[in-house]
């Protein structure tokens, strides 16, 4: 793709966001950019992810965004409302379901998760860990560029329920600003690892100004169970609302790479509209 292409993407994206952000109140979730507006639900907790991966860091069109701007990052975060459980599912009218990848980026498998969300026009999002960020920004400009929203999946994954509030707190911090630094905004989104939730991390996370979200269906893809068995387990598992759980990486992922491209075009065929949250600014 060319730069000025790049740019043009850009633009469409960040005017559509803007509309939204127009409207509206804290806590609701829009679900795609040109979407009607879809509230998020909490019904019963899901567990378990496994854990993560390296490039250089090249200047892009997102570098030059402006709601970033030239000047030093935002000011403090909108303070959020302390949810007692997470986000499981989103609600809308329509048959919307997200797809959500866990553990990245993974110079080795996000590329091509990448490739095949892009094949479909379609839009994901990414839970990615600070440490592995670090050594792959060029995907988390990529996934800017590309309109996919990335979260915060703290930076070790460790099992947050384990840490004190300092620690979390430097976990979910140093996250979020690694993630401004290649994606070009701060996360709006967190997601604990192995599903393990406690009240500090939804304090923490709605000082950040960020919403935990978790997942509907759970494809189990880090257990490598085959390819065809991660494929019927989403298909199986879709239904409106539906957050799918998986993982571009934390170990061997290439049946999650090919069963995207199974599970993707039969969602498509489905009716389906495979979509990403953009919260609104209240
Ligand atoms: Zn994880």
């Amino acid at each position: 793709m060319q730069k000025d292409q790049l740019f043009t993407r850009r633009r469409v994206i960040l005017a559509s966001a803007a509309a939204l952000g127009a409207a509206g109140t804290a806590g609701v979730v829009l679900v795609g950019g040109d979407e009607e507006p879809v509230r998020t639900t909490a019904p019963e907790p899901a567990p378990v992810a496994g854990p993560q991966a390296r490039q250089a860091p090249k200047p892009s069109a997102f570098r030059l965004r402006p709601l970033t701007g030239y000047g030093p990052p935002r000011a403090a975060p909108r303070k959020l409302k302390v949810r007692k459980e997470p986000i499981l599912s989103i609600s809308g009218r329509g048959r919307h379901m997200m797809l959500t990848f866990d553990d990245g980026p993974n110079p080795h498998y996000t590329p091509h998760i990448l490739d095949t969300l892009a094949r479909y026009n379609v839009r994901a999002m990414f839970f990615v860990c600070g440490e592995c960020v670090v050594d792959n920004k060029e995907l988390l400009a990529r996934m800017a560029d590309e309109g996919h929203v990335v979260g915060n999946h703290t930076w070790t994954h460790p099992l947050l329920t384990t840490l004190n509030r300092k620690e979390i707190r430097s976990e979910m911090e140093r996250t979020s600003d690694v993630i401004e630094d290649a994606y070009g905004e701060r996360p709006q989104w967190f997601r604990a690892p192995y599903g393990a939730w406690n009240r500090a991390t939804f304090q923490l996370g709605a000082e950040m100004g960020m919403e935990p979200m978790a997942w509907t269906v759970d494809s189990r893809d880090w257990t490598t169970p085959g390819t065809d068995i991660i494929v019927d387990r989403i298909e199986s598992g879709a239904a409106p609302g539906v957050v799918v759980l998986s993982h571009d990486a934390g170990g061997d992922r290439s049946q999650s790479v090919r069963a995207i491209r199974e599970y993707l075009p039969y969602l498509i065929d489905s009716g389906y509209h495979l979509t990403v949250p953009h919260r609104r600014v209240g």
